[in-house]
């Protein structure tokens, strides 16, 4: 039978090392090691690999585990779990449910709503700020990036 989150690999050219050992052989980064541990800003936390939205910092908290933790993801079926009974231990696995990137596991010590806590590798994701009000519009074209001489 055909999983059609499996269809085709996805393009894994663009990762770093670490990125593709996460997302491709299910390794886990050295707690407080990561880029998003500590990430306080606003923004949605997209797949590395595909770029599909799975979590959103308003669903982010401190666990003090040293990896991203949320207690949703950004929205229902934005990732997928399995059983992985991998070390002895019985973990649920979390995916992305578009490209079946590793992104960590789902622990049930969350703080309420749901009680859950995703336990994700920075490795896995790439931040999107969100973008202030005030800025909408003034992004396009060249001059808008500011590159040239500083007045002043
Ligand atoms: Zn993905």
């Amino acid at each position: 039978m055909a999983d059609p989150a499996r269809k085709r690999p996805a393009d894994t050219s663009h990762l770093t090392a670490e990125q593709f050992k996460v997302t491709q052989k299910h390794r886990t980064e050295p707690p407080f090691s990561g880029a998003y541990w500590d990430e306080k800003r606003p923004g949605t936390y997209a797949c590395v690999v595909c770029a599909a939205p799975l979590f959103s910092s308003a669903h982010k908290y401190d666990s003090g585990t040293g990896w991203p933790s949320f207690w949703q993801p950004v929205a229902p079926g934005a990732v997928g779990t399995k059983s992985d009974r991998s070390l002895f231990m019985r973990r649920t696995e979390v995916h992305c449910a578009a490209c079946g990137a590793h992104q960590g596991h789902v622990f049930p010590d969350g703080p309420k709503p749901t009680g859950l806590r995703y336990c994700i590798n920075s490795a896995a994701l790439t931040l999107r700020p969100a973008e202030p009000e005030i800025e909408r519009g003034l992004d396009e074209g060249p001059d808008a990036r500011g590159d040239g001489p500083a007045a002043g």
